[in-house]
């Protein structure tokens, strides 16, 4: 995918305050914050830096952790796992692999058919409704 490469202060000029420390210093929003984790609609989630497409609606459930969350990704390529040691812990931290901002984390405890949950915070994603036909 297309990469986008910009400086600390193109991101700090282009995100609110509170996506920026998020998508770009890997913050976490308060568990029910975030206005896309009752969000059931169809559509597809995209970054909230660059726009890339992560993340379908087919792929979401409701794991009550008050994050969104998803089975899999949209595509694989489009979302890169980086091994995570912050906070005395050892977790696997998802990115953009466009813009390598901070998506959230990934958990081995989703349900089937990946058994896997990638746990992403609502401000680092932009929802995309698909247009009704
Ligand atoms: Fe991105």
């Amino acid at each position: 995918m297309q990469r986008v490469d910009k400086s600390n202060a193109e991101w700090r000029a282009e995100l609110d305050p509170e996506r920026y420390a998020v998508l770009r210093e890997a913050a976490t929003e308060a568990p029910f914050s975030g206005a896309l984790s009752r969000n059931h609609a169809d559509g597809s989630y995209v970054c909230g830096a660059c726009g890339a497409a992560l993340f379908s609606s087919t792929a979401k459930f409701e794991s009550g952790s008050g994050w969104p969350s998803f089975f899999e990704p949209a595509d694989a390529a489009h979302v890169e796992l980086v091994e995570d040691r912050s906070h005395g812990m050892i977790r696997t931290e998802a990115v953009c692999a466009a813009c390598k901002s901070h998506l959230g984390h990934v958990f081995e405890d989703g349900p089937a058919p990946t058994g896997q949950r990638y746990c992403i915070n609502s401000l680092a994603l932009d929802f995309v409704a698909t247009p009704k036909t």
